[in-house]
């Protein structure tokens, strides 16, 4: 399975990357996340699984995986 995702972030602990939607990345078939940051600063990150995304950027619940249906999600126009 592969599909589009964000990570949304509820609360900014660093003060750099602000709150809401803060990356736009890519789930692919065998696990690996490529996750590019939205803002100034933007860079692209290379991930082996979902839960390597959680463990680093998770910050205990306060950033939120969010799967993206293109047809019908938040990110657009928000
Ligand atoms: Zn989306």
């Amino acid at each position: 399975m592969r599909y589009m995702l964000h990570l949304y972030r509820t609360e900014d602990e660093t003060g750099i990357s602000g709150t809401g939607f803060v990356a736009d990345g890519m789930h692919f078939d065998d696990g690996t996340v490529v996750l590019k940051w939205r803002g100034p600063t933007s860079s692209v990150g290379v991930y082996r699984s979902l839960d390597d995304v959680r463990a680093i950027h998770g910050h205990g619940g306060k950033t939120e995986i969010k799967v993206c249906n293109p047809l019908n999600c938040e990110c657009h126009g928000t």
